[in-house]
């Protein structure tokens, strides 16, 4: 797309430099979809499969505004000994393997570099895993943002332990307070996130490289809405010296008469979408649990038979989204045929939660999964496994009191879930579900305070609400650093 074309004085121009997995691949396209929406242009760098995860989506908003340009470069992926198509953090076959992937990803440097020499760009807006990026912007001076696919409250959180350092000299299974914050929030050492985690020991040397260059960072873009946390957004603004914008929930970034273009988030849906509605028309309201536990968790084989007997015994209906190789035992699909729907690889989430049928969302607690659950108005049953879960767990139940959690204890590094077993027991899991949907005391306030809470989610995002505004803001400030002043549009 020839962006020369159009008139590029007092035009920003974003380059977005996304990680490479679902989680924050799909939030970066959306912000992309935001920027353009308020008249900034977007260069969107990604690899040949994520292009391909993206294109159809990315093509709709150009067919309208011609704004986003994706390139896509090549990762060196063979040369690091992974496997062939190997972009992305899912696709990486072992926990060993993590660290060449993060170099492989990091060879981007070089082209973005020429890249940039050939177009002025205004503003970096990247992944806080790509820290590589940080010496891309010293060498050409432009501000970065980080995009770290997390809340306010998580930031707060880590840079308060970070600080304090209170979980050192502390016993793996006793409960840590965290410091200076607006809530008592408790949480033991080995459910902290991977950068404390003691069984994350191995990365340990990219966390610290990943977290120096963030420090350096001009500010902080958060897929995030101030009224869900504003007691935290006031204290981490205060820790960044007020470079904080939170412009989300970014899956709200589509309107009405664009179903289409959601059921596309990410990747190609692996079911087909009008049987899957069928079957959700098949049930009454609120009555289906909608169970995906993100796109990077694998259950222990014995943790994934015990959630099928879950399912089994409760009773009520459910979508079951599961890896595309996720093997289950040949007669649960039938025995439970008549109720359950399983979904073997990609789900178009965001619009199945939509749907009136569904009751609860079984959920790992990943930030965007919450928040999609916010936005649908679905209370939640909370299963945190790693990085910022439990912190968002904490939000969720003790917080915001729209969830129940199963009681996760132990945070599971990516690649080791099979030495943990089947922590979470099926009696656990039914119970929560019978709380939730069935017939709990706190049922109906849980459903009052979700359902509040995402009225405020949409109002965010509308014109004049704090979301729509933040992004105006952020706008400004950054033609204001580049140009010397807002432009007036
Ligand atoms: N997702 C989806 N279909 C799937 C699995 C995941 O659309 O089958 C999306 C989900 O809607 C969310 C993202 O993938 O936007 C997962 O991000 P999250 O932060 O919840 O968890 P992660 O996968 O990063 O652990």
């Amino acid at each position: 797309m020839a962006l020369e074309s159009h008139n590029m004085k007092h035009q920003l121009h974003f380059l977005l430099v996304p990680y490479l997995c679902p989680g924050h691949l799909i939030p970066m396209v959306d912000i992309a979809r935001l920027l353009v929406n308020h008249g900034a242009f977007v260069t969107f760098v990604t690899t040949p499969l994520n292009v391909k995860r993206i294109k159809p989506l990315i093509d709709t908003v150009n067919a309208s505004k011609l704004r986003i340009r994706l390139i896509q470069f090549e990762i060196p992926v063979l040369e690091f000994g992974l496997p062939e198509g190997c972009e992305s953090l899912e696709l990486v076959p072992s926990r060993a393997l993590i660290r060449s992937f993060m170099f492989a990803l990091s060879k981007l440097q070089t082209p973005i570099e020429e890249l940039i020499e050939a177009t002025p760009i205004s503003c970096i807006l990247v992944d806080k895993f790509n820290y590589w990026m940080e010496n891309v912007a010293k060498k050409f001076q432009i501000p970065r943002l980080i995009f770290d696919g997390t809340s306010c409250m998580n930031l707060l959180l880590l840079h308060n332990l970070f600080k304090s350092k209170v979980y050192e000299n502390v016993q793996e299974s006793k409960p840590i307070v965290v410091p200076n914050l607006p809530h008592r929030i408790e949480l033991t050492k080995s459910q902290l996130p991977l950068e404390l985690n003691p069984e994350a020991k191995d990365l340990r040397d990219l966390d610290e490289k990943i977290r120096t260059s963030q420090e350096s960072a001009y500010g902080y873009v958060i897929n995030s809405f101030e009224e869900l946390e504003l007691d935290y957004v006031k204290e981490y603004k205060k820790v960044k010296g007020n470079k904080v914008w939170c412009i989300g929930p970014v899956s709200l970034s589509y309107n009405n008469n664009e179903t289409q273009h959601v059921g596309q988030r990410g990747n190609k849906s692996k079911v087909d979408l009008d049987s899957c509605l069928k079957f959700l028309d098949s049930w009454p309201p609120k009555s289906v649990v909608y169970v995906c536990l993100g796109s990077l968790n694998n259950l222990a084989l014995a943790q994934f038979q015990e959630l099928a007997l879950a399912l089994e015994s409760c009773n009520f209906p459910f979508i079951w989204v599961m890896k595309e190789d996720d093997l289950l035992d040949s007669e649960f699909e039938e025995r439970t045929k008549e109720r359950g729907l399983i979904i073997h690889g990609w789900a178009p989430q965001v619009l199945l939660l939509s749907h009136n049928a569904i009751g609860v969302f079984l959920t790992h607690c990943g930030w965007n999964s919450t928040l999609e659950a916010i936005c649908a108005g679905l209370p939640m049953i909370t299963w945190p496994m790693f990085a910022d879960q439990f912190f968002n767990e904490k939000l969720i139940v003790q917080i915001l009191c729209i969830g129940e959690e199963l009681g996760n204890e132990i945070a599971i590094p990516l690649g080791k879930q099979e030495n943990y077993g089947a922590s979470i027991k099926r009696e656990k899991i039914v119970e929560a579900i019978e709380k939730v949907i069935g017939d709990g005391a706190k049922k109906e306030e849980r459903r009052e305070s979700v359902r509040k809470l995402a009225e405020l989610a949409k109002k965010s995002m509308e014109v004049g609400g704090s979301s729509y505004l933040n992004m105006k803001m952020l706008l400004d400030h950054m033609e204001t650093l580049t140009f010397g002043k807002p432009s007036t549009q």
